[in-house]
Parts: C-alpha cells; structure tokens; sequence
C-alpha cells in the first residue's frame, strides 16, 4: 500500500474533475479529496469548493510534470471571451464551452 500525497488543490470540483480526467488518461490513478463525497463538506456549493487532488507517492513527480504542463510552465492563462472562464495556456479550446482561444 503506497502512502497518498497531495498533488494538486483545485479551485472547484470542476477544475478537479478536469485534472483527473486527464491525469487518468496519462494512466495515472487519481483521488479526489474534499468533493461532495463525505457528508461533512456537503454544504457549500459545489463551484466554491476546494478540491485536492491526491496520487500515490511513487507517482508524484511524474504527475507533477504533467500538471506543470497544464499550467502552461508559467505563461499565461487566459480568459474565455465568452463565458469567462479561466484556461492554460496550452489549451487552444475553452475548456469550459469549447471556443477557440481569441487572439
Ligand atoms: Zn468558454
């Protein structure tokens, strides 16, 4: 049994979801920490909940330079013009409503 750590703390459930999603697809196994899951944080909307991703110890470096990727190694993120929401830079699509990225 490998020891969890944290890997990531996600804005929101969504933001979470998106990371796992494409943590799993890299073949990583995601879990998620804070979501609807235990009654106790069950109170709070799901988009103003933080989310913590976690990941087995042995993976976290590699996880990491994933997520580093995501982020855009620092370069700019930038706003959806037409709902607002927030992308990294190595997104072309809005994540969120899929139009393109505006120059
Ligand atoms: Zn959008």
């Amino acid at each position: 049994m490998s020891a969890l750590m944290r890997l990531y703390q996600a804005a929101n459930a969504l933001e979470a979801n998106l990371l796992k999603g494409m943590l799993q697809a890299e073949g990583f196994d995601i879990q998620l920490r804070g979501e609807n899951l235990a009654g106790a944080a069950g109170e709070l909307p799901l988009s103003v909940q933080q989310v913590d991703l976690f990941i087995v110890e042995k993976d976290y470096q590699d996880a990491l330079r994933l997520l580093s990727r995501y982020e855009g190694n620092g370069k700019t993120e930038w706003f959806c013009h037409q709902c607002g929401e927030k992308n990294g830079s190595n997104f072309e699509l809005c994540w969120q409503c899929g139009q393109p990225k505006s120059e």
